[in-house]
């Protein structure tokens, strides 16, 4: 028996490591909402919808009629990479330049729209492991299993810098600190689909759990 699997939580809370980790315990299918939102805001940038943190709103609507996500299989890491209109940007929409807009492009009720519609024919028939922020609440509220994960933003935030650090970006600890907190603030006070707890939603709070600890306790919840 399939079931989908929901984990929405704050940025950096480790979500897709783990919600990867899991997916290949289960041999079900994984899917990084997030990096959907990121490829949209890259594109808008490349396209120069966005000037200096501004959103010319009329041309990224435009825009994103033609904007086309996919995942592919990357045969050295064993996990999906996001294609936009073609070309593996992976990498790309990782940035801080990236981070720094994308939860103001995520609050566009079009761009929601759009990419809510693609996650949900993603998922259909498929064991399913999806990580974002309204996963458990708007795109599949019906998930058998749901977690919502936290953890202290310094936490998180030196996650994050680590990460940018070892692919060579030149970051700021305070600046990867106060991306974190914006994007936290930006994310739980939209009006459209806020980040917020489902109901029935596990609450894992990881600051001080390793990551074979969290994929236990997740494992123990999807035995029937
Ligand atoms: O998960 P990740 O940190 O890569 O997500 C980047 C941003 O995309 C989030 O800060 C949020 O603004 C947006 N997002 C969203 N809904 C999702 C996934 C991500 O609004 N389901």
């Amino acid at each position: 028996s399939s079931i989908t699997i929901a984990i929405d939580g704050y940025s950096s809370t480790g979500k897709s490591t783990l919600a990867k980790k899991l997916a290949k315990a289960l041999n079900y299918v994984y899917v990084d909402t997030g990096a959907m939102y990121r490829s949209v805001t890259l594109a808008a940038m490349q396209a120069g919808a966005i000037n200096n943190g501004k959103i010319d709103r009329t041309k990224l609507k435009s825009l994103l009629k033609s904007v086309e996500i996919s995942f592919q299989l990357n045969e050295k890491t064993g996990n999906g990479d996001v294609i936009l209109n073609g070309k593996n940007v992976e990498e790309e929409i990782r940035s801080l330049e990236v981070s720094k807009n994308v939860s103001n492009v995520a609050a566009i009720s079009a761009v929601r729209k759009k990419l809510v519609e693609q996650q949900q024919q993603m998922g259909k028939g498929l064991g399913l492991v999806m990580d974002g922020r309204d996963i458990g609440t708007v795109v599949f509220p019906s998930a058998e299993v749901k977690f919502f994960l936290t953890a202290s933003p310094e936490k998180r935030a030196t996650r994050r810098y680590k990460e940018l650090l070892d692919r060579g970006d030149n970051v700021k600890y305070a600046d990867v600190l106060k991306n974190v907190q914006d994007r936290d603030y930006i994310d739980s006070h939209r009006e459209d689909s806020p980040l917020k707890k489902a109901n029935d939603a596990i609450e894992i709070d990881n600051s001080d759990m390793g990551l074979e600890e969290q994929l236990e306790r997740m494992l123990s919840y999807t035995k029937d």
